[in-house]
């Protein structure tokens, strides 16, 4: 619909009124200092962080950081939290590579892939459950991709190509168009799904060129991945109404965080206002066991019960489904009766879509000793 009105979350600041309205990414430690994002005495913790996991705030999120330390803030400014090693923390938390037929190519469920386009992102979310390979190194290499696209071919079962990352949007609409093309040339694939954070973190990438790749697609749908209800900023909400506008199907993401979301009022705000720029909340994620991520995490009761209170306030249509990714790779199992008991406090066993059961325990903070997940025998 041209000239559609774009709403914006209430309490919204204009993206031009933030004091640190900047045009160039900020991406070291200085730079955070520099804007007062962090203090001065912490640059040799931060410095360490940034080794192991770099920086990258966006113009657009600088903007929407309204103080320090805020919910925008907290999601992308580095902490020294980071440097903890967390006993319950896994390298490759969510067992990407223990499915992987090509490099660069995740083949978890028999009838979809998860396709690594590129390593890079516009934002480095310090809560990231790939921040293991997730960097600058750019691209899938050109061997790899064809690869990965040879496995698919060969593969008939799978109708779903899943882009992600990285970030399949900070590829060029040129390069885009061309993998959309080789994709659409395997006939047994149906839908091409992309997970991103563009539309959000850096809205002036959603461009004429951009949408016009996107529309070369005949099924196509764009999960956008959104946290907090501060990141949907006018910039972002126009770039999203574009997207609409031009028939993009748009779903969101949302990961559950310590401090930044996890409360009822918070996501009810976020939820409400994505439905509000034409995006369906699609999925609440159980924050992952990334390393140095442990202080993001709540607990399994905690989510459970954000998502009763939800229930009872929010239509349908603003409610996604609560997951959890079993460590290990075996899949996303819903929070809910049946695939969660809890067996003592904090101590949960997982069933996953194949009946196959899996040891969990919630963080190490509440009490609890390390976190040993485990499959059971079913
Ligand atoms: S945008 Fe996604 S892949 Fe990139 S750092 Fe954030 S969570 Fe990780």
């Amino acid at each position: 619909m041209p000239g559609h009105r774009v709403l914006t979350p209430t309490g919204a600041r204009p993206d031009t009124a933030s004091p640190r309205a900047t045009a160039r990414a900020v991406t070291d430690v200085c730079g955070l200092i520099g804007l007062g994002l962090a203090a001065p005495d912490a640059a040799p913790a931060l410095e360490a962080v940034a080794r192991d996991f770099q920086i990258r705030v966006t113009p657009a999120m600088l903007a929407a950081i309204g103080t320090p330390g805020d919910p925008v803030a907290r999601q992308f400014v580095p902490s020294a939290a980071e440097l903890e090693a967390g006993a319950d923390t896994l390298p490759d938390p969510i067992g990407d590579l223990a499915h992987q037929p090509a490099p660069g190519l995740t083949h978890r469920y028999p009838d979809r892939v998860i396709l690594h386009v590129t390593r890079t992102c516009d934002v480095y979310c310090r809560f990231c459950f790939r921040r293991e390979v997730v960097g600058e190194s750019g691209p899938l290499p050109e061997a790899d991709l064809a690869a990965a696209l040879a496995y698919i071919r060969a593969t008939p079962a799978i109708r779903e190509v899943i882009l992600t990352g990285g970030d399949p949007l900070t590829l060029s609409p040129r390069r885009l168009r061309a993998l959309f093309a080789e994709i659409g040339a395997i006939g047994h694939v149906e839908v091409i799904r992309i997970h991103s954070r563009g539309p959000v973190v850096a809205p002036e990438r959603i461009d004429a060129a951009l949408i016009a790749a996107l529309r070369s697609v005949p099924v196509l749908y764009l999960v956008v991945h959104a946290n907090h209800a501060n990141e949907l900023t006018p910039a972002a909400c126009a770039a999203l109404a574009r997207l609409a506008d031009a028939g993009v199907p748009l779903l969101a993401q949302t990961v559950l965080l310590r401090g930044i979301n996890d409360s009822a009022g918070a996501l009810a705000d976020l939820f409400r206002a994505l439905v509000r720029q034409r995006v369906t909340p699609y999925y609440l994620h159980h924050c992952d066991l990334a390393q140095g991520a442990s202080h993001f995490r709540t607990t399994i009761a905690e989510g459970q019960q954000i998502m009763a209170e939800l229930r009872g306030r929010l239509s349908g249509l603003c409610l996604p489904a609560y997951v959890l990714d079993i460590p290990g790779g075996f899949g996303k199992v819903p929070m809910l009766p049946g695939y969660v008991t809890e067996t003592a406090t904090g101590q949960y066993i997982l069933r996953d879509h194949q009946g196959r059961q899996h040891a969990y325990r919630d963080p190490e903070r509440q009490g609890l000793r390390p976190l040993a997940w485990a499959s059971i025998a079913p």
